[in-house]
């Protein structure tokens, strides 16, 4: 009884192993999936386990997945939850500034999100691109480098800040040059993606900076720490989220002491530093991957800026999943 192909497409938020759920009817029957994996949802029938197949996957047989109120009500399972924690962070571009935007959605359940295929048309507005980095990706240089090799393509969104004007600087082209009481208005009306303090100056970026960009046809690139994301998936910009680490080697102890870590690109290294870098990256995966289209691991600078380059030009070209929400 081959019905109609279902049009229903889930992004998974969660991993999960039917081998390991009490739950289900019948764990041979189950479909296991990953976090970030789309999922073809042929059936929603039963209030409590739909039909799915991966996207992707040759086996062509439908399996179990958890409905998404039933995972909902699952609100034990650690993994249908989002845990809350604070990121301890100490970076914003090597300030020592807190970014100030806040998350507050912190019991969000983690189930499906609905998708659908997506590719931009020629006369819309290019993709906003959103760069978020662990600890030592530097993705501000990153993203520096690819719009100076091409920046009838690509463009950052000029930051304001209450720094005075250097003499060689120029209005609205390194910086809208704000009073603090502007920039407070600002900040207080919502007009920030995300804002900090770095030398007791306030530096931050505007909405509006990056609608100007997208005005003359260029894409986008912002780096932005990772609570911003919120506020940015939205059907305007349909940004395309790529999280940067940088590759570490394994922890010290199961590596000869002589390798230099960071294959040199980090200068000198300490095993603290490394484990910093790693837990750092940890926590941006487990709070915030679901948000994440692509990860680049970085290994050092030129192949990263090659490798976000072919992002770049795939994305213009190819089709991608979106949130169906993003399109009409
Ligand atoms: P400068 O005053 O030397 O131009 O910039 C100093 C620092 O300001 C940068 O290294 C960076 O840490 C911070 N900064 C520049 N633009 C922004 C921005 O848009 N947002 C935030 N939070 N910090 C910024």
């Amino acid at each position: 009884d081959k019905l109609k192909e279902s049009k229903v497409f889930m992004r998974a938020l969660f991993d999960y192993t039917p081998l390991e759920d009490k739950a289900t009817p019948c764990q041979e029957a189950g479909l296991p999936f990953k976090r970030g994996d789309i999922l073809q949802v042929v059936s929603q029938h039963d209030q409590t386990w739909w039909q799915a197949k991966r996207v992707g996957d040759c086996n062509l047989r439908a399996g179990l997945v958890p409905s998404k109120q039933f995972q909902e009500s699952k609100s034990s399972s650690p993994s249908g939850l989002r845990r809350s924690f604070r990121l301890s962070r100490k970076d914003r571009r090597g300030s020592s500034g807190e970014a100030n935007v806040s998350d507050q959605n912190d019991t969000e359940f983690l189930t499906y999100e609905e998708v659908t295929r997506y590719q931009q048309k020629p006369n819309e507005r290019p993709r906003l691109v959103v760069l978020i980095g662990s600890l030592g990706a530097r993705i501000n240089e990153l993203k520096q480098k690819v719009i100076a090799e091409n920046p009838h393509r690509y463009a950052v969104a000029v930051p304001h800040t209450t720094r005075p004007k250097k003499s060689h600087e120029k209005e609205g082209v390194e910086y809208h040059f704000v009073t603090k009481q502007a920039f407070d208005a600002d900040a207080q009306n919502n007009k920030f993606i995300e804002y900090g303090e770095y030398k007791e100056n306030l530096y931050g970026t505007s909405i509006e900076a990056i609608r100007s960009v997208q005005a003359k046809n260029k894409m986008c690139l912002v780096d932005v720490q990772p609570e911003a994301l919120k506020a940015l998936r939205t059907a305007e910009f349909k940004p395309y989220v790529i999280f940067v680490k940088p590759r570490l080697p394994e922890s010290r102890r199961r590596r000869s002491a002589a390798t230099s870590p960071g294959g040199g690109e980090h200068g000198r290294i300490t095993e603290e530093d490394l484990q910093e870098m790693r837990l750092s990256a940890q926590q941006i995966d487990q709070q915030y991957g679901h948000q994440v289209d692509r990860v680049l691991i970085k290994e050092d600078n030129a192949s990263a800026c090659a490798e976000l380059r072919s992002i770049l030009e795939r994305l213009e070209r190819e089709t991608f999943w979106v949130p169906v929400s993003w399109v009409k």
